[in-house]
């Protein structure tokens, strides 16, 4: 039975599609709803949502931003009124179009973004430039019908936040898409432990409706890309079809400039396939659910003894920890050890009779299975400074497998051989063309991923597709 509930995970290195569903479902993070393309979202993975939720919105707040919340339908006449907008999202919106037994007179769009509700409403509140900027983010959940799903990575319905914020300049508006790209790399790789390059993406990439899509790309362990967070500078292109117009100082009426970004559920997934392994989640201290699990091993003559010794540790840990105590009588400390590696809790803190003796403890970090005795007075002090290496050496190992697979192609056969044969990110210059972006991913199944800041210029550079003069220096990948 022991052995069991472990082995029946296929191999992470080998099938990483395979072992990133056993693992969700197996450490009940989520399981399929009776609807195709949703899923339920199961304690264990909502729990880390939260831990998401909180330390984003603590951000938001410090960066001036407050929440709000709009309604999850929005009228079809609305979605219809920014052009490249609704052309982007068309195929995948679902409809309201009764209302009980009644036919509705105009259809409700199940929102798969905000953009159109809450635009309408900021025509109604922006009237001069005392009204700006509006800050305001909404956790939410967002529908977009896909053909082809994957739990937290892409599902039908999603949770997310959408921040949605009105400028007086096109400089204030680019200043706050900026900060919250960093944001979001700062968060990603400080809470998640992971690695992401942050840039702008191409025209082709960008938002439907946006002057231009920023993004952070995390590399996942078959050497994919994914989309881990967006931040898009909307210029005035939802502002002129929304008509939010504000009086200046200069007392001219202008359009005004708008950002829209966001990050969903989808980083769950990535947590999950960046730092899991064959015996399943290996989860960031800063997020886990449960940082530290307490295991008391005995046999009948010790119980009292270990058992009350164990919960005196976890009464001390709770204070500063998210702790469990497992003392259930019914498993085997060998079933409770696999089942909570399995369920990714970071340190693990066994005590027996002769450790007790010892007055120590042992642990047992999950990522490295690293196991050392602990004296009781130094548990707390001990406890912080290994979850905390822990959460530095995720990061650390996250980002040496990023950069070993980042790699320069010097022409288009290079570009061709190690995306196919290595994948990762492969760093090229490129012209600026839709065609030779097209191109490349036609033939190689790889996207333009970002243009990094460093990556803007490119001058003298020859595109790796056509030999043209380049434009930029840019990150193709096969992504998610
Ligand atoms: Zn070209």
């Amino acid at each position: 039975m022991e052995e069991k509930l472990v082995k029946e995970i296929p191999p992470k290195s080998e099938n990483l599609s395979q072992w990133y569903l056993e693992v969700i479902r197996r450490a009940e993070l989520a399981d399929y709803a009776p609807m195709k393309g949703m899923m339920v979202i199961r304690p264990a993975g909502y729990a880390i949502w939260e831990n998401i939720q909180r330390l984003l919105d603590k951000r938001f707040k410090e960066t001036g931003h407050v929440n709000a919340y709009f309604p999850l339908f929005i009228p079809e006449s609305f979605l219809k009124k920014e052009a490249e907008h609704v052309e982007g999202f068309a195929p995948e919106v679902a409809w309201v179009t009764k209302g009980g037994s009644e036919e509705l007179q105009e259809p409700l769009a199940v929102r798969p973004t905000s953009e159109a509700i809450i635009c309408a409403m900021y025509s109604r509140w922006v009237r001069s430039w005392r009204d700006l900027p509006i800050l305001i983010n909404q956790w939410a959940n967002v529908v977009r019908w896909e053909k082809v799903t994957r739990p937290f990575l892409r599902t039908t319905e999603f949770l997310w936040q959408e921040g949605h914020t009105v400028h007086a300049t096109f400089e204030d508006a680019q200043e706050e898409v900026l900060r919250i790209l960093n944001i979001y790399r700062e968060f990603i790789e400080n809470e998640l432990a992971i690695k992401v390059y942050a840039g702008r993406k191409s025209e082709r990439e960008k938002f439907a409706g946006a002057l231009y899509t920023y993004t952070v790309e995390a590399l996942m362990p078959d050497g994919k890309a994914l989309q881990a967070g967006t931040s898009h500078n909307l210029g005035q292109n939802f502002s002129r079809a929304f008509e939010i117009r504000f009086e200046d100082r200069d007392q001219k009426l202008k359009y005004a400039w708008q950002t829209s970004w966001g990050v969903s559920t989808r980083l769950i997934g990535a947590t999950v396939m960046v730092h899991g392994d064959d015996d399943g989640l290996v989860l960031p201290p800063k997020v886990a659910p449960h940082q530290v699990v307490v295991v008391p091993i005995y046999k009948a003559k010790d119980k009292e003894r270990v058992l009350s010794f164990g919960e005196k540790l976890h009464g001390e840990l709770k204070d500063k920890f998210r702790v469990v105590y497992d003392s259930r009588e019914e498993y085997t400390p060998g079933w409770k050890f696999a089942e909570w590696e399995l369920r990714g809790v970071p340190l693990r803190i066994e005590v027996g009779p002769r450790d007790i003796e010892k007055n120590q403890v042992v642990f047992v970090r999950r990522d490295t299975r690293e196991k050392f005795s602990v004296p009781v007075q130094e548990l707390t002090p001990r406890a912080d400074e290994v979850l905390e290496r822990i959460q530095r050496e995720l990061f650390k190992r996250s980002e040496a497998f990023t950069l070993e697979n980042t790699r320069e192609a010097r022409n288009y056969q290079e570009l061709k051989e190690i995306i196919e044969e290595k994948r990762g990110f492969v760093v090229a210059p490129w012209c600026g063309r839709e065609e030779c972006e097209l191109k490349v991913k036609e033939e190689n199944k790889a996207t333009i991923r970002l243009i990094p800041p460093e990556g803007e210029n490119a001058e003298g550079k020859k595109c790796i597709v056509c030999g043209g003069p380049a434009k930029h220096i840019v990150y193709f990948a096969r992504s998610y």
